[in-house]
């Protein structure tokens, strides 16, 4: 494949890309919106891109965030302005999650899970046996928290966005994995949360290194730059990587995921990543590195709007 430009959309170029595009797969925290504040003229451009051309294009977001629910995605991209999307248009790595277990899971199985009432809804959505969700208590300090008895049905761990994140949790997660014949999946992997400000929360990805530390062994990785959250993608619709244009503000989750599945790639830099990084990327002799350069970038997605009001 030639190499990677990553040069800027203008408004021709940005016509010729749209126009052999039929799908656009976005990002949303940093693209479309930063906290509860759309990203200027972000809403208009998504309303023109689903009328755009003789058929309109497809657009689906994709996220990494397994706090909130595909229909809590749906409310606020209406709350924001954004045109009306169908819970099947989201692909949040919680009900990723919640697709792989469903078929990796064996009859009869069920997973123990770090994460919150969302990852909870989506599992629960796709009938997905799970145990754990909200606060554990400590473990029996004499014993280190081996006492208590294991659930039979647990043949996965399940790690994702867990403000009840504790000692205890890992302490039963490795217990689980220890008895073997336990799959050991994640969410994603995102190590920080970027805050306003340049402060930042830990990520997803602190926990599931701290789980995978203990038990000695990598997690499947659901979200991006996994291809499994493509793969959804693809199930759900009739979609034509060639065509279809990844839209994200990260190079090391959007940027790869869409280069490794074959799509255009798009940076907005509206979010995390720099023009910097995929200069010193562009300039590396590491292949590895190079698989984050973008094919384009845009200052804001609204960057898009001449091309589609023309
Ligand atoms: N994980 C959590 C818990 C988050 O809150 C966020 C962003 O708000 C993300 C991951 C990253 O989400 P995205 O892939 O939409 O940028
Ligand atoms: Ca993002």
């Amino acid at each position: 494949a030639a190499e990677k430009r990553c040069e800027r959309l203008e408004e021709a170029s940005a016509r010729a890309v749209l126009a052999g595009a039929d799908a656009v797969l976005f990002d949303c925290d940093g693209v479309l919106w930063r906290g509860e504040a759309a990203v200027p003229g972000a809403p208009e451009t998504l309303r023109l891109l689903e009328a755009a051309g003789p058929e309109g294009k497809r657009l689906c977001y994709v996220t990494n965030n397994s706090s909130r629910t595909r229909l809590a995605y749906t409310e606020k991209l209406k709350r924001l302005g954004f045109p009306p999307a169908a819970p099947r248009q989201v692909f949040g790595s919680a009900h990723c999650a919640a697709r792989y277990l469903s078929h990796a899971l064996p009859p009869g199985g069920s997973a123990y899970v770090l994460g919150g009432a969302a990852l909870s809804t989506e599992l629960q959505a796709a009938g997905v046996a799970h145990l754990g969700v909200g606060p554990a208590p400590p473990p029996d300090s004499a014993h280190f928290g081996s006492r208590a008895p294991l659930d039979a049905d647990v043949r996965a761990v399940l790690v994702g966005y867990d403000e009840h994140f504790s000692y205890g949790k890992l302490c039963l997660a490795l217990r689980y994995l220890l008895r073997g014949d336990c799959l050991l999946a994640a969410t994603n992997r995102d190590h920080r949360l970027p805050l306003e400000g340049g402060s930042a929360v830990p990520g997803t990805g602190c926990l599931v290194k701290a789980v995978e530390t203990a038990a000695e062994r990598e997690a499947f990785i659901i979200g991006k730059p996994s291809q499994y959250m493509f793969e959804c993608v693809a199930s759900e619709f009739d979609i034509d990587p060639a065509r279809t244009i990844m839209v994200g503000d990260r190079l090391d989750t959007d940027i790869l995921m869409g280069n490794n599945c074959g799509l255009t790639t798009l940076l907005t830099l509206t979010g995390v990543s720099t023009l910097e990084e995929v200069q010193g990327h562009m300039e590396s002799d590491c292949p590895e590195r190079k698989k984050l350069v973008p094919d384009y970038y845009v200052d804001s997605i609204a960057d898009l709007l001449p091309a589609l009001k023309a």
